[in-house]
């Protein structure tokens, strides 16, 4: 396997090269062969890291943003509770916005949907962890805190294609489109505009206290009488959650139906938290 380390944007990215940032997701899967490449291209050298006001590089870490004032506070504290300091030293804002799902399934290679196969083992199958919503086709839940916290603050990113919502990054897999993502191969992103909001949190409910991913997760913002909330563990996607309401229209499975009330006790607090 070649590893390209390019440093400037007009260097040529091959078409059948894997993007690589701080590795912490990416050697894994290709060490369990869930990944497979002929090129590695480093993108340290050409994204950008760093916070410059309400704009930050997506090659800035989550270390970095956990301990820095300015940002607001949900982002703060999604980055604070993940993962272990260790992997948020290394891992980057945008390898932990594509971060692949922690379905155990799909980690141990079984022929299920998401890998292009014609069956959900979770939803047969152990699924404590899996969906509350959104999960007919796939029951896989979102592992990142950062992006139902980005999607709550009404971010926004800039890709070498485009500009888009930090929400319309993510999609749910369909029978003619299993990726979980709109990012096409080789689009990289390279920054993001976080708004400052009035108020912001982001509560999480894990196994333990530290180094483990949401069971539920809940970010929230407010800015004047506007207010979004959006939930992390519970779809296969960052869900965005219309009102307190919308809990009552989950559609969890088995194995999942604790995942509501601990959902609409994280909800009842990040309200009492933004009012
Ligand atoms: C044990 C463990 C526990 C964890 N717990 C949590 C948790 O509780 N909460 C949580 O939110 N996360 C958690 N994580 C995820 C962790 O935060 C991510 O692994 C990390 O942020 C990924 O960043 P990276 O730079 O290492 O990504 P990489 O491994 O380098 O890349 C990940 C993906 O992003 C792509 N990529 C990277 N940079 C770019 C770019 N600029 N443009 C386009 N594509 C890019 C890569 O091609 C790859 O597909 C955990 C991870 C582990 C291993
Ligand atoms: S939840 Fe999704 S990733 Fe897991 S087995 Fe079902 S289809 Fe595969």
């Amino acid at each position: 396997m070649e590893l390209l380390q390019p440093s400037s944007l007009d260097d040529p990215i091959p078409s059948n090269s894997l993007l690589l940032s701080g590795g912490t997701e990416v050697v894994p899967l290709l060490r369990d062969g869930l990944l497979d490449a002929d090129v590695l291209v480093d993108v340290r050298g050409i994204v950008p890291r760093g916070i410059d006001g309400t704009r930050i590089g997506a090659g800035t870490t989550l270390a970095e943003l956990e301990v820095d004032s300015a940002i607001p506070d949900a982002l703060r504290e999604a980055c604070r509770l993940a993962a272990s300091p260790q992997l948020r030293n290394m891992g980057s804002l945008a390898g932990n916005l594509l971060q692949s799902t922690r379905c155990w399934y799909w980690r141990l290679d079984f022929p299920c949907r998401l890998h292009g196969g014609d069956t959900c083992h979770a939803r047969a199958g152990e699924h404590r962890e899996h969906a509350i919503f959104g999960n007919g086709f796939c029951a896989s839940a979102h592992p990142s805190d950062v992006a139902a916290a980005l999607i709550a603050l009404g971010a926004t990113m800039r890709t070498t294609k485009r500009e888009l919502a930090v929400a319309d990054l993510y999609r749910l897999p369909t029978d003619d489109d299993r990726s979980l993502t709109t990012l096409e191969p080789g689009e990289l992103i390279l920054e993001l505009e976080v708004p400052q909001p009035e108020r912001s949190t982001y509560l999480k409910a894990m196994e333990r206290r530290r180094w483990s991913f949401p069971i539920v997760g809940v970010a929230a913002a407010r800015t004047g009488d506007e207010r979004t909330i959006v939930l992390a563990g519970v779809a296969p996607t960052p869900w965005v959650l219309d009102s307190p309401e919308a809990l009552a229209d989950a559609t969890p499975l088995p194995g999942t139906a604790y995942k509501v009330e601990i959902a609409q006790a994280l909800v009842r607090r990040v309200l009492q938290a933004l009012a």
